[in-house]
């Protein structure tokens, strides 16, 4: 089977379903992308991205773009819940950039994947159309989709989010796990927040039991928070995002500086967002099927990096299908799994922590954290300074990330 000749299919055209297409293009490999919703409109707010993702974007040639419809941070700021002092600062833009190689941008959600969807175009593009079977077959695999149309293909990637039909084919129905933590989000106009401190920089106001992260985006006229409060300790709802009562998210942050209550009480009553992730999965395909993004590793969103290592995980299954070439299709899929399931095993774990760390009430734990933000630069560098085109995937057990799996 020759590059050209293999059959790829891609479920999901979301941000890493759109990825993998783009660049499996430029190498010269034909897919078509199967997505369930009527046009490429992402709902939900704002999308961070770090060096490590916008590196990577900007070789597929979406800088300009990009650069286009993002705000770039002044500042990373830490600020204590109450009083609103500086914890911790470090400075975003050029200096950023020099030291990651890439920048790092807030924009809205809906511009990504406008970017992404114009990049690739229509070709090859199935929208309403829902997989809700495969199968094995001597020659390849069987889509089914809820239309009653059938596709075939020898790679099918599962790029269909959070809750991946294509990863209960691949290791069967997994539990997500709940974190113990729930949020708000929200766009607040800035006109409407007279009492926030630097409104172009990210900011995190940590205090006991609760954090509020924010960012500026849309040329800066709007900021785009989550806030996190410890909470419910069971989750009520079947779905992870439930109804929240009038003044609910407000009551949570009761006593804290009026920046933050400002921000909450700016936006119409917003829903609770039980915050999940997924236990790292043991192996990330099953014959000619494979998984990507969200559908192998949906994370907190306390390091910013779904999107981020979706994009990564994009980038590399691209290069090691295309490396193993005619006929290695599972060696191909195994580098991808060797060189993606330890790294974004570490990140999962990392942004489970940050959660606790930033709600410490005020005392020894809370100072100690604060001494360690001086360094966050540094301590930042193995997920924004990573490069995953330099990981050039390796043979199976050769990458440097193997030995935290
Ligand atoms: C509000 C919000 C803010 C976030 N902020 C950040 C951030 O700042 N930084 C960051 O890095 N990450 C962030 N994330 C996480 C990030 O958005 C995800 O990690 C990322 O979108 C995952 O990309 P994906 O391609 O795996 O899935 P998605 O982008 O969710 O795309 C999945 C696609 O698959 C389609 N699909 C699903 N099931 C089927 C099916 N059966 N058949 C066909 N199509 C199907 C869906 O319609 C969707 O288009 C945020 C998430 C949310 C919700």
């Amino acid at each position: 089977m020759s590059e050209t000749s293999r059959r790829v299919a891609i479920v999901g055209a979301g941000i890493g379903g759109l990825t993998l297409a783009i660049a499996l293009r430029d190498r010269g490999v034909p897919v078509e992308v199967f997505e369930q919703a009527s046009e490429l409109r992402e709902v939900g707010a704002a999308v961070a991205l770090a060096a490590n993702g916008t590196r990577l974007l900007e070789r597929l040639g979406l800088g300009d773009e990009l650069a286009a419809v993002s705000t770039e941070p002044t500042e990373l700021i830490y600020r204590h819940w109450r009083d609103g002092r500086r914890i911790a600062a470090h400075p975003v833009g050029s200096p950023y950039r020099d030291r990651f190689g890439a920048p790092f941008y807030g924009l809205h959600r809906v511009e990504l994947q406008r970017i992404l969807g114009a990049a690739w175009g229509d070709d090859g593009l199935h929208l309403d159309t829902r997989l809700v079977g495969l199968r094995e077959q001597p020659d390849g695999l069987r889509l089914e989709f809820s239309s009653g149309r059938i596709a075939e293909a020898d790679l099918v990637v599962g790029a269909d989010g959070v809750h991946s039909a294509v990863r209960s084919w691949v290791v069967g129905d997994e539990e997500a796990l709940y974190s113990g933590t729930s949020g708000f989000r929200g766009l607040a106009p800035i006109e409407r927040l007279p009492s926030l401190p630097d409104p172009h920089a990210v900011q995190f106001w940590m205090g006991p039991g609760a954090h509020l992260l924010h960012y500026a985006i849309g040329g800066g006229g709007v900021i785009n928070f989550l806030a996190v409060v410890d909470g419910p300790r069971r989750w009520p709802h079947d779905s992870w995002m439930g109804r929240a009562e009038p003044g609910e998210h407000l009551a949570a942050f009761d006593g804290w500086h009026p920046a933050v209550t400002e921000m909450l009480g700016a936006v119409p009553m917003s829903p609770r967002w039980g915050l999940f992730a997924r236990p790292p999965l043991r192996h990330w395909s099953r014959g000619g099927s494979v998984l990507l993004g969200d559908a192998a590793h949906a994370m907190l969103p306390h390091h910013g990096q779904g999107a981020n290592q979706t994009i990564e995980d994009a980038i590399a299954l691209a290069a090691c299908v295309t490396a193993a070439g005619a006929g290695r299709l599972d060696e191909g899929l195994a580098r991808y799994q060797s060189q993606r399931r330890a790294r974004t095993r570490l990140v999962q774990r990392a942004s489970w922590a940050a959660s606790d760390t930033l709600h410490l009430p005020d005392g020894p734990d809370a100072d100690r954290r604060d001494r360690a933000l001086a360094d966050l630069p540094d301590a930042l560098a193995w997920i924004h300074g990573y490069d995953e085109e330099q990981a050039r995937c390796p043979a199976t057990d050769d990458h440097p990330a193997a030995r935290y799996a």
